[in-house]
């Protein structure tokens, strides 16, 4: 997408907006100390000492696909101190704790965190009423050293909420300020904690502006040095999304009022489209000061609403699995595609009876008919057939057991089960019988992500190749308009034949077009999709649904996965989702991806890794 002029102009408007508005907070205090007060600092003039006042740059933006707006910069004030007016003199800071509607603990606290020298401001109250700037403007001489100081504060504008992806900011901690040590953070700073706030700080935040202001022997400002000694700040740079605000917005409102996960991705190049874990929680309320009861409230949740399911959530994938059983059984031709099992409804193996989910038996299955009906039995016979050694390693080319390398924080890498991990667990021999028939099946001590079962999908669709899922598409220079695009990290899954991925895609084409097919309810008409359906039995109540694929089956430009928690099966809970979400996005948002793939060509491109590690790399 092209930027227009205007575009730029409007931005430049905003960031002049923003060093205009820190000037007259400082004009205001000018005036009132050169003209109200001129008398008092007259007479102290000789004493006077130069000091650095620090300009904070506003923060990178973030912005959907389209260009559409997510996270946009609100001013903000912030209360701050010079210490030196309040140097044993504890009835005067309590006073004032209880004027500008500060615990007074806590006051002394940040006092004590936040001191360097003296005369260098510590702040002591974030996103200050309006109503109460007035009132200490009127108290001025009553509580002496007392700053206002301008800090952005994140406004959320798009239609989706975006929790998990967007994250929150929050006061740096002492742990934080030991690890970015050397970087020009202070207590009291505001930081990224969670989501692509955390992930690409160093992009957003942009670089302080120092500026010299001349104060007296009591280190109050007097007089502004020459504008010619400034250093201006460094706005932060913008964030420009895979993400379709709409999309997100449709995927979200179709998870609310459900424990689950869902993520749609672009397998051309890895992009996400839309990723929503619900529950979730309205970012609004970590701008400006959070009430620590709400704090208290999210953590205690049993729905655990700060995890992020899709790239945190550990899960046994069910049936979704039996795709990895099949490649490994194809692939080292264990059986071929025409290899038929008999099932009746169970199967006998070491003195115990291991169940089809359908009681009746499905009878004579080949692949394609058992990946359609999602026959138990047939893939606990390749299962064996194929052995745990082999099975591990066939989850293991295909990605399971380690984090996909999305660019976000925390994502966690499941695990693999392998003889090494079973012998530690359970000691050597205390296992063998039936644990790989459990695991052929995608039950047993096996987790994994959502993610990795969208990541399992991209795969099959690209037939074997597959791009690191990431959010951020481009970092633009928001004075500028200039962008550096992300060219997103690729690999190659070449020890599996292509003749064995069209197979497994056949088999996965007859779930959702084929009579008896678990995914029949997602079939489109007009469009065809694949897919593989799941439903995982686990300790916590009702099993887990999973539905994951791709689609247009001929030439993919989505892979799916969508999990619903204790949501009683695949077909039932995690299907419709899928289908609502496909469907808006092939009558939606398809046509105007056509038109924003065409027109594209960014000046330069930068690799995923290297912009979230150093600022440095990237220069739009
Ligand atoms: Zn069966």
């Amino acid at each position: 997408m092209a930027k227009t002029g205007l575009d730029i102009e409007s931005r430049r408007r905003v960031f002049s907006w923003f060093l205009g508005l820190m000037f007259l907070v400082l004009l205001a205090r000018l005036v009132q100390l050169q003209i109200v007060q001129h008398e008092v600092y007259f007479r102290q003039s000789e004493k006077n000492r130069v000091r650095l006042v620090t300009l904070e740059p506003p923060r990178g933006q973030i912005y959907d696909r389209n260009h559409r707006p997510l996270v946009e910069n609100l001013p903000c004030y912030t209360l701050a101190l010079l210490p030196y007016h309040y140097r044993g003199k504890e009835a005067l800071l309590l006073n004032l704790a209880s004027f500008v509607g500060v615990d007074p603990n806590e006051l002394l606290q940040s006092v004590r965190k936040g001191y360097r020298t003296e005369f260098q401001p510590v702040k002591v109250r974030r996103d200050v009423p309006f109503e109460l700037l007035a009132q200490i403007q009127e108290r001025w001489l009553d509580f002496p050293g007392l700053l206002i100081e301008t800090e952005p504060k994140r406004s959320y504008v798009g239609q989706s909420r975006l929790s998990h992806v967007l994250g929150y900011l929050g006061e740096i901690a002492e742990s934080e300020l030991k690890a970015w040590k050397g970087e020009d953070y202070r207590p009291g700073d505001i930081i990224g904690k969670t989501g692509l706030e955390r992930q690409y700080e160093r992009v957003l935040r942009g670089r302080r502006g120092y500026q010299y202001v001349e104060v007296d022997a009591l280190g109050r400002e007097i007089r502004m040095l020459p504008m010619e000694k400034w250093t201006p700040p460094s706005p932060g740079l913008d964030l420009i999304l895979s993400i379709d605000d709409r999309l997100q917005a449709k995927l979200e409102e179709l998870l609310r009022g459900k424990r689950a996960a869902g993520v749609f991705l672009d397998p051309r190049n890895g992009e996400i489209l839309a990723l929503a874990s619900s529950p979730d929680y309205d970012l609004h309320w970590f701008a400006g000061v959070l009430d620590p009861a709400i704090w208290d409230s999210l953590v205690a949740d049993p729905c655990k609403p700060l995890l992020n399911r899709v790239t945190q959530g550990l899960y046994p994938p069910g049936s979704t699995y039996k795709l990895i059983t099949a490649f490994a059984g194809l692939n080292e031709r264990v059986f071929s595609p025409e290899s038929r099992v008999t099932c009746g409804g169970a199967l006998a193996y070491g003195g115990r009876t291991f169940a089809c989910w359908y009681a009746q038996g499905h009878g004579s299955q080949d692949l394609y008919d058992a990946i359609a009906h999602s026959c138990n039995v047939y893939f606990y016979t390749m299962g064996m057939r194929v052995g745990l050694d082999r099975w591990a390693r066939y989850s293991k080319l295909l990605r399971f057991g380690q984090p996909t390398g999305v660019d976000l924080p925390g994502e966690r890498g499941g695990l693999v089960p392998d003889a090494q991990y079973f012998d530690a667990r359970y000691g050597k021999g205390g296992w063998v019988g039936g644990t790989m028939l459990n695991l052929a099946i995608g039950q047993g001590d096996l987790l994994t992500t959502p993610l990795q079962m969208a990541q399992l999908a991209m795969v099959v669709a690209n037939r074997g190749k597959g791009y690191v899922p990431h959010l951020v598409r481009a970092i633009e220079n928001p004075l500028t308009g200039r962008q550096v695009a992300v060219r997103p990290d690729s690999f190659e899954v070449r020890e599996i034949r292509p003749e064995v991925y069209d197979i497994v895609r056949e088999g996965m084409w007859g779930v959702v077009n084929a009579p008896g097919g678990t995914g029949r309810g997602c079939n489109l008409g007009d469009v065809v999709v694949a897919g593989k359906t799941g439903t995982a039995q686990n300790p916590h109540g009702d099993p887990h649904g999973w539905f994951i694929g791709f689609a247009p089956y001929d030439s993919p430009e989505i892979a799916f996965c969508v999990f619903v928690e204790n949501g009683g099966s695949g077909s039932g809970a995690a299907v419709p989702v899928v289908r609502e979400v496909l469907r808006f996005y092939f009558d939606e948002v398809r046509t105007e991806r056509a038109g924003e793939l065409a027109g594209r060509t960014p000046t330069s491109f930068v690799s995923l890794a290297s912009i979230s590690s150093s600022r440095a790399e990237v220069r739009p």
